[in-house]
């Protein structure tokens, strides 16, 4: 069997590389699988917003592909979606329709997380502060164009390297990668100012992956001496929901990392520990590989 060291998703027909990129080896599958959804920062042309391409940069993951980039060189596969969170969020399912946000009536299935009350549906329709992203409402065509080019190809690509992990290794651990900001905002999960821990780690209750892989990761992660949470505030979103079924040897973790540990929220610049963090999680990945392969 060839060995492919990268293979773009755009090779294989999912999806163009300003929708997402598959950093690292699909073939020889690691039993860890990386999906990081709102790193993106490639503003689609079609958007048709009213604010600033800074603005719209508003709940990304900043350098959270970056971060975990060098776990290409583990064996390791991480989906990174191109395309900005405020665009589409490939964290809700297809059918979490914003009603308000859209023109007319949706003839599609509809299946509501109550997030489009904050505005924060599968298309945001208002930034963190309350701004309106549009001057306008989208119509149906627009928000199925997104579903079609984005979400899909999304959630594709992650079932097909999950699928690949399985087969070689009868299991699958998918790491789903996400940062948070280092004090809950106005809107934010247990009000405003409430300090967040280092990491939250998200099963939703138990039911996305074993205890086994969640204690695994959280006694990796305090073993540096981090505080670690679990299913507190974050749970995890549709993509550990979706892709996982823990009974089958599919086990899904959301991993929330402070924004503090590896960035500087006013400037915008990494710090200094973001290399000693990186060393860290690549030491995590090894070890995830050599307990669970
Ligand atoms: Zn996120």
């Amino acid at each position: 069997m060839a060995h492919i060291a990268s293979l773009n998703p755009a090779a294989v027909g999912l999806a163009p590389p300003d929708v997402l990129v598959v950093h690292g080896p699909w073939e020889p599958a690691s039993v860890v699988v990386l999906d990081s959804p709102h790193s993106g920062r490639v503003m689609p042309p079609d958007f048709g917003a009213v604010l600033s391409h800074e603005d719209l940069r508003d709940g990304e993951d900043e350098y959270i592909d970056e971060l975990y980039a060098p776990a290409a060189a583990l064996g390791i596969p991480l989906l990174a979606a191109q395309f900005p969170r405020t665009y589409l969020d490939a964290n809700r399912h297809a059918g979490d329709i914003d009603l308000e946000l859209l023109e007319g009536h949706w003839p599609h299935h509809y299946e509501p997380s109550g997030k489009g009350a904050l505005g924060k549906a599968l298309l945001w329709r208002t930034l963190d502060d309350g701004r309106p992203i549009y001057n306008r409402r989208l119509t149906v065509d627009e928000v199925l164009s997104r579903i079609e080019r984005c979400h899909r190809p999304y959630h594709q690509t992650l079932s097909r390297l999950m699928d690949a992990a399985h087969r070689a290794h009868g299991r699958v651990l998918h790491i789903n990668c996400h940062s948070m900001n280092a004090v809950a905002g106005a809107m934010g999960e247990g009000g405003a100012g409430t300090p967040r821990a280092d990491f939250v780690l998200g099963d939703r209750d138990g039911t996305t992956c074993s205890a086994e892989v969640t204690h695994f990761v959280r006694e990796q992660l305090a073993a540096h001496g981090y505080s670690v949470k679990i299913n507190d505030p974050f749970k995890g979103v549709e993509l550990v929901r979706a892709h996982s079924n823990p009974a089958a040897g599919r086990h899904s973790l959301q991993l929330e990392i402070n924004k503090r540990l590896y960035m500087d929220q006013k400037t915008g610049l990494k710090i200094p520990h973001f290399g000693v963090l990186q060393a860290q999680l690549m030491q995590m990945l090894r070890a995830m590989q050599g307990h669970f392969a």
